[in-house]
């Protein structure tokens, strides 16, 4: 009999421990939390888009986007959606090909998963963490602590599946990857990606709560690295919204590396610059009594016109008959390319995935350590990040069940 541990009982961890658990091997899971699954439960807005079927290989950064889509390729979203329509999950598609449980539940695929650990009979220590691995003369020792003593124990595989620290609070860098530190590996630096980004204008302030189908560009050196579409929101510190999320990754790293990012806002995206300055240039005056508020008024958000009147000179009480030219250039400029300084992100712990983690070159096509055959690692604690809509899950998934049919020898 195999004897396989699985360190975390995240995502790739649960699939890991499923489908390495056999007659002939027998799985410990270990997860430091008090139940598995933690970080699950908040996936999607607590909804869980676990896949999606618009993915293909630009969804993904990190390491080799080949080697990447070679893991899912062998347990891709359909594999996935038949894998919990076995456990009884009924999914459903919604806006971008974001898969979903019918339920609206994260927690649906979560019982489901803890459930798929118990019929199989896989051992799961809860409050148990993982301090150690060590080779021995079989395989590998783990240090494990829980209930407040170290304990260790004896197997021919490991799966590291200890995810990464985002959305987490106070959890140190160090702390969370000493394990894979004290392998010698290679190992890319992580920075909080699909995170808010803090930005320097006071000015946000007037308009936090501001929601709008816009576009943001991010820019360095004053030139457009990256470009999303849809619901941008502004808060009192910066910007959010899955637009921002998606550019947060280039400015997470520009900004570990002392490079002063910033994001273009469009509030008009549908209109080009030309047509909306021969819109608000000819925009006809209603009546002499008209407002430059009422005049601008109606054209996107209240707070942003007010805003950008603002930045454009503009008086609310001024005699719209008296706009001059270019403070209505002034206004679509801004409308049109309003910038922000991007100074921070808001932080791993409000981050959704980590860009970084283990170089994907220490690993082979079984997601096995090179370095340490019968030492697996997956899921986010790879060099790998999706975007938003799905693929971060669909990755932890995917690596787990290859690591588990490696671990397990069902490969052969
Ligand atoms: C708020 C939020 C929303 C998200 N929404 C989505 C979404 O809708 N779709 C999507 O695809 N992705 C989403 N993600 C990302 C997705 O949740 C992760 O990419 C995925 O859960 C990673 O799975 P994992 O198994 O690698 O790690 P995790 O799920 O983080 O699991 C790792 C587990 O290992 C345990 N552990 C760590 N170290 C040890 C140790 N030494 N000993 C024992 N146990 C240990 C941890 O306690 C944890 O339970 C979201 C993330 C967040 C934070």
């Amino acid at each position: 009999m195999k004897k396989i541990a699985v360190i975390g009982g995240g995502a790739s961890g649960m699939m890991a421990a499923i489908t390495a658990h056999d007659k002939s091997s027998k799985v410990t899971l270990f997860e430091a939390n008090d139940r598995v699954g933690k970080k699950l439960l908040a996936t999607g807005n607590g909804k869980c888009n676990f896949t999606n079927e618009k993915l293909n290989k630009n969804c993904y950064n990190g390491g080799d986007r080949k080697f990447i889509m070679n893991v899912i390729n062998r347990f891709d979203p359909d594999n996935l959606v038949d894998f919990f329509c076995g456990l009884g999950v009924f999914s459903t598609v919604k806006r971008d090909g974001y898969y979903y449980p019918y339920s609206g539940q994260a927690s649906t695929i979560l019982d489901c998963l803890r459930n798929e650990l118990s019929y199989r009979g896989v051992n799961v220590i809860t409050e148990a963490t993982v301090k150690e691995i060590k080779k021995s003369s079989k395989g590998y020792t783990l240090s494990v602590l829980a209930d407040g003593k170290k304990k260790t124990f004896d197997f021919d595989s490991v799966i590291i599946a200890i995810g990464s620290i985002a959305g987490l609070k106070n959890k140190s860098q160090d702390e969370h990857y000493k394990l894979i530190n004290s392998l010698d590996l290679d190992f890319v630096p992580v920075v909080p990606s699909l995170v808010q980004l803090k930005c320097s204008e006071s000015f946000l302030k007037a308009l936090s709560g501001v929601r709008f189908d816009g576009s943001i560009s991010l820019l360095l050196n004053g030139k457009v690295v990256a470009k999303e579409n849809g619901e941008i929101q502004l808060t009192d510190y910066g910007v959010s919204g899955i637009p921002t999320f998606q550019l947060s990754r280039i400015a997470s790293y520009e900004l570990a590396d002392n490079n002063k990012p910033e994001v273009s806002l469009d509030f008009l995206p549908d209109i080009s610059e030309e047509e909306l300055t021969q819109l608000i240039m000819y925009r006809p005056v209603r009546n002499t009594e008209q407002t430059a508020e009422e005049y601008f008024l109606g054209i996107t958000n209240k707070k942003v016109i007010l805003q950008v009147m603002k930045m454009a000179g503009i008086k609310s009480s001024t005699a719209a008959c008296l706009i001059n030219k270019q403070s209505k250039a002034k206004v679509v400029k801004l409308l049109k390319d309003m910038r922000l300084h991007v100074e921070d992100t808001n932080g791993f712990e409000n981050a959704q995935v980590c860009a970084g983690g283990v170089d994907l070159l220490e690993l082979n096509e079984g997601m096995m350590l090179k370095k340490w055959p019968g030492i697996f690692v997956v899921g986010e604690a790879c060099d790998v990040d999706g975007r938003c809509g799905g693929y971060n899950l669909q990755w932890a998934f995917s690596s787990g069940y290859i690591a588990g049919t490696f671990a397990s020898g069902k490969n052969r």
